[in-house]
C-alpha cells in the first residue's frame, strides 16, 4: 500500500460492508486518505451465501483474492433446473465452461467469507465502528458528518456505501418509497451432510407452479445456502434484509416435493425471511462532495445475482477516477449509472431466474442471457472510456 501523503484528500466511507470495504481498500491503493465509518460495534456479515460471478471474480482475483476465494468458495460444475417432483429439465455446464467463455469462473461464497478478505486488506485503525451516520453535509470546502452518539467529523469527499437503507442516499434523493416485488425469500443454510442426494460442486434450481428454490453449494462445498422465492406474504411496508421467517411457513412451501429437497427443509432452522423489494433509479447519484456506491446508490432484486458484483464494480471505477476534486465524483457516476440502471431494473420480474409463463406444462425454466453483465470488465471499460475521452 502507498505511504499516505499527508496532504492527500480524505475521504469518509459511510458503510463498511461488501461496497464500503472494496471502496476503501481501492482508494487506500490509489494513495488517499480513507477513514470508514460503521454502525455496527464490529465488522461481521449475514452468514448467507452469494453468487460472485465472472464480473466479480475477475476484479477480485486482480486484487490477489484468486487463491483464498477458491479456497473459501465453490466452483460449480452445473446448474440444474428440476420440478418439484426431482424430474431434470436441464443440466447446464457451468465449472470450465464457463470459466473458459468468460475468462473468470462463477463462484458461490459465504459473504461471511467475501467479507473477511476485503476488511483484511483494510487497515483496522482506518475503520471507525459504532459509527452511526444520522446526517451528512456538503459544502464548498468539504463534507460534514454527524452521529448518533453526537460526535461529528469532516472529510474532503464522503462516499455513501450504507446500504439499501443509506442516509447518505436521503441527502441525495429525499424521501423515497420502497418497490416492492410481490415476492418474498426464506433463506439460510444447511449442512451439506444432511442432504445426500444433492452434489456438493451443483446449484439447483427448483420449479414448482407458484414457488421457486435455488440451493448453492459454500463453504468449500461443507453447506448448502438456499433461498426460497414465495408470493409475499410480508406486510406491504416491511423492507428489512434480516428479518426472520417461520419454519412452518418454509415446510408447508414445500411439503410433498422431491426428497432432497425436504431433506434440506428439515435440515434448516429458522430461515431468514427477506420481503424483496428494490428502489427506482436516481437520475443523479451525487451533488456536490458526496456520491453513492453499491446497495445505497442501486438497490436491486437478487435475480441476476449481482448485488455485490456492481458494487465491486463502482468501487473500481470509483478508484479510477477520484482525485478529490467534485468533479472526480461525477465523472464516476456518469460511468456507473448507466450499466447498474441496465442491471437493476433486469433484475426486476425474476431477472435470471424467470419461469415464461406458456412454457411446455408451465414449468420450463428460461434462464434468460445474462452474459452481457458476466462478460463486462469493468477495467478494460475503463481504460475505453479514456481513450474515448
Ligand atoms: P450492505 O451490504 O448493505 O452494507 C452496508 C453497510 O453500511 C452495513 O455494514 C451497514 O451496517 C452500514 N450502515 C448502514 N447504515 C449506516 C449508517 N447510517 N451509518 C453507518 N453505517 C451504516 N444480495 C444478493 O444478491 N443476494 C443475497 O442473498 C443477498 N443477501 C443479503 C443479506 C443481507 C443481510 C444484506 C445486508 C444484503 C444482502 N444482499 C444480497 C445484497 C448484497 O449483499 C449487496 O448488494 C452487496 O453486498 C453490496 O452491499 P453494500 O456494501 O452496498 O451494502
Amino acid at each position: 500500500m502507498p505511504d499516505h501523503n499527508p496532504s492527500a484528500p480524505r475521504v469518509a466511507v459511510v458503510g463498511a460492508g461488501i461496497g464500503g470495504l472494496a471502496a476503501a481498500g481501492a482508494l487506500l491503493r490509489a494513495g488517499l486518505r480513507v477513514d470508514v465509518y460503521e454502525r455496527e460495534p464490529r465488522l461481521r456479515e449475514a452468514g448467507v451465501g452469494m453468487h460472485l460471478a465472472p464480473n466479480a471474480t475477475r476484479i477480485l482475483f486482480r486484487l490477489g483474492l484468486e487463491e483464498a476465494l477458491r479456497t473459501a468458495a465453490v466452483r460449480p460444475e452445473a446448474l440444474e433446473v428440476r420440478t418439484q417432483d426431482g424430474r431434470v429439465l436441464t443440466r447446464r455446464p457451468m465449472g470450465d465452461t464457463w470459466e473458459k467463455e468468460y475468462g473468470a469462473p462463477h463462484l458461490t461464497v459465504l459473504r461471511g467469507d467475501l467479507h473477511t478478505l476485503l476488511a483484511d486488506r483494510v487497515p483496522a485503525a482506518a475503520v471507525r465502528l459504532g459509527a452511526h451516520l444520522v446526517s451528512c453535509d456538503t459544502g464548498d470546502d468539504g463534507v460534514r458528518l454527524r452521529f448518533a452518539d453526537g460526535h461529528e467529523t469532516s472529510a474532503d469527499l464522503l462516499v455513501g456505501a450504507d446500504g439499501a437503507h443509506s442516509t447518505v442516499r436521503r441527502t441525495v434523493a429525499g424521501a423515497e418509497d420502497v418497490v416492492l416485488s410481490g415476492a418474498s425469500a426464506l433463506r439460510g443454510l444447511v449442512p451439506a451432510a444432511r442432504v445426500p442426494g444433492l452434489a456438493p460442486d451443483t446449484m439447483y434450481m427448483w420449479v414448482g407452479r407458484v414457488v421457486r428454490l435455488l440451493v448453492v453449494p459454500v463453504d468449500a462445498g461443507r453447506q448448502f445456502s438456499y433461498v426460497a422465492l414465495l408470493p409475499a406474504a410480508g406486510t406491504p411496508d416491511e423492507e428489512s434484509w434480516t428479518g426472520q421467517g417461520d419454519p412452518a411457513e418454509l415446510a408447508a412451501a414445500f411439503d410433498g416435493w422431491h426428497e432432497d429437497v425436504t431433506a434440506l427443509v428439515a435440515a434448516s432452522g429458522t430461515p431468514g425471511r427477506w420481503t424483496l423489494h428494490d428502489r427506482e433509479p436516481l437520475s443523479r447519484w451525487g451533488h456536490g462532495r458526496l456520491t453513492l456506491l453499491g446497495d445505497a446508490a442501486h438497490p436491486m432484486l437478487p435475480h441476476h445475482g449481482q448485488g455485490a458484483g456492481q458494487a465491486l464494480e463502482d468501487a473500481a471505477a470509483l478508484a479510477h477516477f477520484l482525485d478529490g476534486t467534485p468533479e472526480s465524483l461525477r465523472r464516476y457516476e456518469e460511468f456507473r449509472r448507466q450499466h447498474t440502471t441496465r442491471v437493476q431494473l433486469g433484475a426486476r420480474g425474476g431477472g435470471s431466474q424467470k419461469v415464461r409463463p406458456g412454457a411446455p406444462d408451465g414449468l420450463r425454466q428460461v434462464v434468460e442471457d445474462t452474459s452481457w453483465i458476466h462478460h463486462y470488465d469493468v477495467e478494460a471499460a475503463l481504460v475505453e472510456s479514456a481513450a474515448d475521452a
